[in-house]
């Protein structure tokens, strides 16, 4: 019987599975039917796990760096020289470094152990510099600090506008609901400088030069209002007279030369999602690791608020 419950690090799907430990060693692996992302499946990577379980390589036991080298130590004692040691150092002078490979229930209990046991506000993971543009950015275009779209939202979507995100790739289950969404007829309109492996689902893919998306995504927002192509209502929202005005310098004339797009293949892509609601605008990395990531992820909810979708 499987009956150990566990979950994939791999990526931030996250996937429910079970595995059944047999003599220090993974002896079968099954996914959670009843889990809200892998809802019985796995991708190949997690399918593959175990591999990295039993590798030679793979740390066995805590270390404990005694005399300048470090030394295989049993769990007590690695977590009682652990505690010896924080307990002779302030706890402002203390800092707790999460990981973005870590599940949500042990990210919240590492803040617990942060704040509540050790006393220290200084909590950090390398998640500071994703959101770190993510977050303003959102909430100054959508009052929320954080997408509010749902898996069956990505599956149930009639158009999608992908931005600088290997989704099928790094992470599965969000591209899976992508060919779910693309069989019931979803218009996809992906957006790289390479190609990834959405070409398959992608009615329309573009290719800007890197580092160009706020160029393209301007025109875009411009082509949407002048062609009247936004959703009902969108006129009257807040906001949407000084977005029309702040996009006048969107010239389509100069789009290719600055970002290597034309205005017709940019605006055959706004006609695309406006004519195929709802709307989900999803964006990666790509986006969220340039000199502009900010005003570039303003730009992608702006588009998403515009056609009425979500992002
Ligand atoms: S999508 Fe694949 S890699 Fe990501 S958590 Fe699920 S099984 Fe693991």
């Amino acid at each position: 019987m499987i009956d150990f419950p566990t979950t994939c690090g791999f990526c931030s799907c996250g996937c429910a599975l079970y595995v059944e430990p047999t003599k220090g060693r993974v002896a079968a692996l099954c996914p959670s039917a009843n889990h809200p992302v892998s809802a019985g499946r796995l991708c190949i990577k997690g399918w593959n796990a175990t591999p990295a379980l039993v590798n030679d390589q793979r740390l066995r036991t805590p270390l404990i760096r005694k005399q300048g080298k470090l030394e295989s130590a049993s769990w007590e004692e690695a977590i009682s020289a652990t505690v010896s040691a924080l307990k002779q150092t302030e706890p402002a002078r203390i800092g707790v470094i999460g990981s973005a490979k870590t599940t949500n229930e042990e990210c919240y209990q590492l803040a617990k152990l942060a704040r509540d046991v050790i006393g220290t506000p200084n909590v950090d993971s390398a998640c500071r510099f994703y959101d770190a543009s993510l977050i303003p950015a959102l909430l100054d275009t959508t009052g929320v600090p954080g997408s509010q779209i749902t898996l069956d939202a990505v599956a149930a979507a009639g158009s999608m506008l992908i931005v600088g995100a290997n989704v099928m790739e790094q992470l599965a289950h969000i591209g899976s609901r992508i060919q779910d969404a693309v069989e019931n007829g979803c218009k996809v309109v992906a957006v790289d400088p390479r190609v990834s492996r959405l070409a398959p689902q992608a009615g329309i893919f573009l290719h800007p030069m890197p580092g160009t998306d706020l160029a393209w995504l301007r025109y875009m927002a411009k082509s949407i209002i002048d062609r009247q192509l936004y959703a009902e209502g969108v006129p009257e929202m807040p906001g949407f007279e000084e977005l029309r005005a702040s996009l006048e310098g969107a010239d389509g004339a100069r789009l290719e030369g600055e970002c290597g797009l034309t205005a017709e293949a940019v605006t055959e892509a706004a006609q695309v999602m406006a004519a195929n609601p709802p709307l989900i605008v999803m964006f990666g990395l790509g986006v969220m690791q340039q000199a502009e990531s900010t005003r570039t992820i303003m730009a992608l909810a702006d588009i998403a608020l515009l056609l009425g979708g979500q992002v």
